[in-house]
């Protein structure tokens, strides 16, 4: 191996993890693989999440959309976050099914389904409390339009977001819950009734089976992490398996006394004499800069970074006593099996979330696939 850091994704985990939430909400899934599969390699997770069964797939951008329908995948798939100017002519084409979030897009996906002389498949998006995409004060105006212009397009979807499904209890879920059944009322009183609807991102499939409908959105557990540690628990108590493992080399190591300042700032300085470790990764490859409480895996233990992350490195205290050396592999983060640090950890480290620890590793860090037999 000639990297110096390289990110590990376990397919059979993904597998396994689309399985049991396939198994666990009853409906279909559709894989959430924007942001290149939660930074876990798009084409790669996409085919093994539709051969575990998956039947959809779910994506921000239209260029996404377009990498998975080129390299050969036929399945559906969603894209939600295409804005006003897009090539939407190219989606049709391809049979992207389009979120329609607003009268401004909903006209140019109309106009680029007549110049293409095919109708579009479009998922009508509703803004049900999150106050992000999706139709609120323009409702009421959308629906007088599609009344005239239903011929023209497929309605294939309805569907909407929750703000905090990571909190299962909370009024909000259950008000946004309520909304979302009143606006497709509201579809249904204009004789349309799109064949699909859906609600519930990872955190609401595992807890909320009231909001499941016709198929769930699975993002972070489809990668085995917890929607939110704190509420829902961790991977492992979810059923879930964590995919990846970011590793790097030890790209130096050395013996420094007590009372030695490190890295930018100096915002450490040795509390005793000690070997530390220079890691061959940095927050140019997504390792936070702001990580405090975290570390590295090697030998058998953690050993906790030690000043500020540099761009291309930072420094860990690998202890008086061990024996790692230049050239060694350690962990950064992984499943936690072995007591390395989790994606979990170095979100709780950075005041962040597994979510953006895992996207942020960089085009830098190769992805290497592994499968375990399971
Ligand atoms: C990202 C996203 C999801 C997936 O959310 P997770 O919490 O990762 O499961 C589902 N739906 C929409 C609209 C999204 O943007």
């Amino acid at each position: 191996m000639s990297n110096r850091a390289q990110a590990e994704v376990d397919l059979s985990a993904i597998a396994a993890n689309v399985r049991h939430l396939l198994k666990h909400a009853g409906v279909p899934v559709m894989a959430v693989v924007k942001a290149d599969a939660y930074g876990h390699g798009l084409i790669p997770v996409a085919q093994t999440a539709l051969s575990a069964g998956a039947q959809w797939l779910g994506v921000a951008l239209l260029e996404e959309a377009l990498a998975l329908r080129n390299s050969g995948i036929s399945a559906p798939i969603l894209s939600w976050l295409v804005p006003p100017g897009s090539d939407y002519s190219s989606a049709i084409q391809a049979d992207i099914d389009l979120a329609v979030p607003s009268l401004a897009i909903f006209e140019e996906i109309l106009s680029a389904g007549r110049s293409a002389l095919k109708r579009p498949r479009i998922h009508i998006e509703v803004d049900t409390g999150m106050t992000r995409g999706g139709f609120l004060d323009e409702w009421d105006s959308f629906l007088d339009l599609l009344s005239k212009e239903r011929a023209g397009v497929q309605v294939i979807g309805f569907f909407s977001h929750f703000a905090r499904a990571d909190e299962p209890g909370v009024l909000q879920n259950a008000i946004q819950l309520k909304r979302f059944i009143e606006m497709s009322d509201d579809l249904n009183r204009i004789d349309v009734e799109p064949e699909i609807h859906h609600l519930s991102n990872s955190a609401a499939a595992l807890m909320d089976a009231s909001s499941h409908f016709d198929l769930v959105r699975i993002g972070i557990a489809t990668y085995g992490l917890t929607p939110d540690l704190k509420h829902l628990g961790s991977s492992q108590s979810l059923g879930l398996r964590p995919a990846m493992t970011l590793k790097a080399k030890l790209h130096v190591v050395k013996d420094v006394h007590a009372g030695t300042p490190v890295g930018y700032g100096a915002t450490s300085t040795t509390s005793s004499d000690t070997k530390l470790g220079v890691v061959a990764i940095g927050y140019a490859d997504g390792i936070p800069r702001a990580a405090q409480n975290a570390g590295v895996f090697v030998n058998g233990r953690r050993a906790p970074i030690l000043g500020r992350v540099s761009m291309d490195q930072f420094v860990v205290e690998l202890g008086k006593d061990s024996t790692a050396k230049a050239g060694d592999w350690v962990i950064i983060f992984g499943p936690g099996d072995e007591g390395e640090y989790t994606a979990d950890d170095w979100g709780s480290a950075s005041s962040s979330i597994n979510y953006e620890v895992v996207t942020r590793i960089g085009p830098r860090v190769p992805r290497i696939y592994t499968s375990t037999t399971e």
